[in-house]
């Protein structure tokens, strides 16, 4: 019979599976297998729940993947139109990004729209604050691009601001961390976990095809019952699954919309549009304007090619 697990880590079709008894290593069964020619959004991913067999030959195999509670996507252009799961059954999503040298406000944006697209919680957690001179007022900068959604300064490194994190990591919830290499995601991951769970960049590396990114996720436990989980630079995350999570991610820009004259309006010229008024008294940036623009563009242009190939 069947026996339950959670997926912690996925490494060229072996699965790393947290169960009752201890971790385990797992193949993929066949009819998993069969799911994921058909999709590959049906793979295994960190987070997934599992049923495992265990056979006498003392091989463990993946029989079936439980349905997803929410899961972070990643879609890529000029392939397969369907997306790989990058996490699973997220409680919350956050995005991490360094204060230091200086917070990558339109990554923020982008980050913010695949966390609000998984339909986790999301949050913006700051790191490294300790190199900022004032943390406190780049959150309330940061705010207006993160509309609704809390902005935590936070330093693994002195354990400043780390409070709210472990909220979200107890109680059987599941964190993730969505954000660049070298954000500090794995000493966090370790101030969460109490101990060093994962290997964490003395020096930003390089080698000789660019800057290391991290290829594999991890979920790490965290004592009391909930999880983090590690997922993959940002680099890695491609193309916006769907425009809701935009919208929810650009709640200013779809509520100034709201007053526009024609519930139609492309913002573009049109008669009384509430949208081209807030760009002129400054109310919205411009930087922020063309931020949603660009990504609002990467959607449609999605949406377009998968409709073509149907
Ligand atoms: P990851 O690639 O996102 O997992 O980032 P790491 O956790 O490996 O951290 C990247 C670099 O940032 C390392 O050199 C860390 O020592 C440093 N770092 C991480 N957290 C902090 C922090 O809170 N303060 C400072 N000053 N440095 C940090
Ligand atoms: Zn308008």
């Amino acid at each position: 019979h069947h026996h339950p697990g959670r997926v912690a880590r996925v490494d060229r079709g072996v699965c790393t599976v947290l169960t009752a008894p201890g971790p385990v290593r797992a193949s993929l069964g066949g009819a998993v297998l069969a799911a994921a020619a058909r999709d590959p959004s049906a793979l295994p991913c960190a987070g997934d729940w599992v049923l495992l067999t265990h056979w006498p030959d003392r091989r463990v195999t993946v029989e079936a993947v439980l349905p997803r509670r929410t899961a972070l996507i990643r879609r890529t252009a000029g392939k397969d139109a369907s997306g790989q799961v990058l996490a699973a059954n997220l409680d919350t999503a956050a995005v991490v990004e360094p204060v230091h040298p200086e917070p990558d406000v339109s990554r923020i944006e982008r980050l913010l729209s695949l966390a609000h697209e998984s339909g986790a919680r999301p949050l913006v957690v700051l790191t490294k604050a300790d190199l900022a001179a004032d943390p406190a007022a780049l959150a309330r900068q940061l705010a207006a691009v993160a509309p609704g959604v809390p902005v935590l300064p936070v330093s693994a490194e002195r354990g400043i601001g780390l409070e709210p994190l472990r909220a979200e990591v107890t109680a059987g919830r599941t964190l993730g961390l969505l954000g660049p290499s070298g954000a500090g995601k794995s000493s966090l991951v370790n101030a969460l976990a109490g101990a060093v769970m994962m290997p964490t960049q003395p020096i930003r590396r390089v080698d000789g095809k660019g800057r290391h990114t991290t290829t594999w996720r991890a979920l790490v436990p965290i004592p009391g019952g909930g999880a983090v989980i590690d997922t993959p630079g940002v680099r890695a995350v491609g193309l916006l699954d769907g425009a809701a999570g935009l919208d929810r991610a650009f709640a200013d820009i779809a509520g100034l919309a709201e007053g526009c004259r024609y519930a139609d309006c492309g913002h573009d010229g049109e008669p009384a549009c509430a949208v081209r008024e807030a760009l002129q008294t400054g109310e919205l940036s411009t930087r922020r304007w063309e931020s949603w623009r660009r990504l609002q563009g990467e959607v449609s242009h999605e949406s377009r090619r998968r409709e073509a190939r149907l």
